[in-house]
């Protein structure tokens, strides 16, 4: 299809300075989750909608009470199942005390907004909205539906968000593609260019809760069945023999497009990753870096211990909570069997706590993948773009687990200052990564739905 030829006439100062007041507005609306508050903001979101001339068929849902979710429809001319374009509304905490700018003040200085959500993911919801009306507001026709999300309760797990929504209209959603967070432009990671990431698939997550029970005791006179050193013994085990290295076929085409920007011999070696001989050679390198390790095994973090009250006395009970995170193609069971292997002790029960199911993979080829790629070359030309595994969880997930595929994109450029900023501090993007942002999607867009 012909990207439309007005797209260069865009004014990038107007459209920048329209972009930052709006995320400026939209990051003043403090919906830190818990407890997410995020109702006025989805209204507001629902009022630009309206006065922007983007569409009129719009719902605000109210999951639970304060929670505002948003669905605007705008129809296609064929009987296509259509784009959902989605972000998510709520953010993580903000300590105002280490910030230059108040996380919820939006202020705008230096080229930036600043704030809690300006890239996680508040951004995204503007970028959309305004590719939106610039693509209305120059005639675009569109052949399938878009539908517009903002949901709540992402960073919570969504059970109030997305969660809620897939549990109750997934049926009149029925997407095609989602396109939502989790991936997008990468500066300087790999290499001093720019690469775009586009994620097709997230781990599984298994948090564990193992109980060790034992005799209690007085400290005076230790013995063989002290609860807390049964748990040591056993974490020990688990944690020095992790699982082996892993190159399936997400891992296999990213290190595949990494290649060309790393020095010899990895250039060369990287694209053969999925040859044991390969693996071995670069193992060592691999799993050393905690981004490439989580995405070559299955990894578990011991992040809670929980055990003893007083000093001179042995208790009877400690607890260990591990948060395991699976390759999208580990069979939980056999993990979970694995897991009970190495424990190998009787005193020691083990309970879940949260897990979800597989996450499934969106194709690493078709019409989404090549809508995306031929977006970024336009306006960033010669950046690679890479299939990516994210090792956290997003809304992405609800979709794969029912077989829809569900994509992670931001289209903007972060370097690794910037990513230390989502969920971190002094959290900003610039005006012109917002108006590349736009541009990109309005494209990517132009080019899955136009008519
Ligand atoms: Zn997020």
């Amino acid at each position: 299809m012909a990207a439309s030829p007005d797209l260069n006439r865009l004014d990038d100062t107007a459209l920048a300075r329209d972009a930052l007041a709006l995320l400026s507005r939209y990051v003043q609306f403090d919906t830190t989750n818990p407890p997410g508050d995020e109702l006025a903001a989805a209204q507001w979101l629902r009022d630009q909608i309206i006065a922007r001339g983007i569409t009129t068929d719009i719902t605000v849902f109210e999951p639970a009470a304060g929670r505002g979710l948003v669905v605007a429809r705008i129809p296609g001319s064929e009987a296509l199942k259509p784009l959902v374009i989605n972000h998510h509304i709520d953010v993580v905490g903000a300590d105002p005390a280490a910030w230059t700018h108040p996380p919820f003040s939006g202020a705008i200085a230096d080229g930036y907004v600043w704030g809690r959500g300006t890239l996680d993911t508040k951004n995204l919801g503007i970028i959309f909205l305004l590719a939106l009306e610039s693509l209305i507001k120059a005639g675009a026709r569109f052949r399938r539906p878009i539908v517009f999300m903002a949901v709540p309760d992402e960073e919570t797990g969504g059970k109030h968000g997305m969660g809620w929504l897939l549990a109750h209209h997934a049926a009149e959603i029925d997407p095609e593609w989602v396109w939502d967070e989790g991936g997008g432009g990468l500066k300087g990671l790999f290499g001093p260019g720019v690469m775009f990431g586009l994620t097709v698939a997230e781990k599984q997550i298994q948090q564990l809760k193992l109980i060790a029970t034992g005799k209690p005791g007085h400290a005076s006179m230790p013995h063989k069945d002290n609860a807390n050193v049964t748990l040591l013994k056993a974490l020990d085990r688990v944690l020095s023999s992790p699982r082996p290295l892993r190159v399936g076929p997400i891992a296999a085409a990213m290190f595949r497009a990494l290649a060309p920007t790393q020095k010899f011999p990895a250039s060369a070696l990287l694209p053969h990753l999925r040859n044991p001989l390969v693996l071995r050679l670069l193992g060592a390198r691999l799993q050393a870096q905690p981004t490439t390790n989580a995405i070559l095994r299955d990894t578990i973090s011991l992040t809670m211990l929980q055990a003893g009250y007083k000093i001179n006395v042995i208790p009877e009970r400690a607890e260990a909570g591990i948060d395991c995170r699976l390759l999208p193609d580990t069979d939980a069971a056999e993990f979970q069997a694995w897991l009970r292997g190495r424990l190998a002790d009787e005193r020691i029960t083990l309970e879940t706590m949260e897990s979800s199911p597989p996450s499934g993979s969106a194709p690493l080829d078709g019409p989404f993948c090549e809508a995306i790629t031929a977006a970024v070359q336009r306006y960033v030309p010669g950046a690679p773009i890479f299939p990516m595994l994210v090792p956290g969880a997003t809304d992405g997930r609800y979709w794969r687990q029912r077989g829809i595929p569900a994509y992670g994109f931001a289209p903007v450029i972060l370097d690794g200052a910037d990513l230390g900023r989502v969920h971190g501090i002094d959290e900003r993007i610039s005006g012109d990564n917002l108006v590349l942002g736009v541009k990109i999607a309005r494209d990517a867009i132009e080019r899955l739905c136009g008519a």
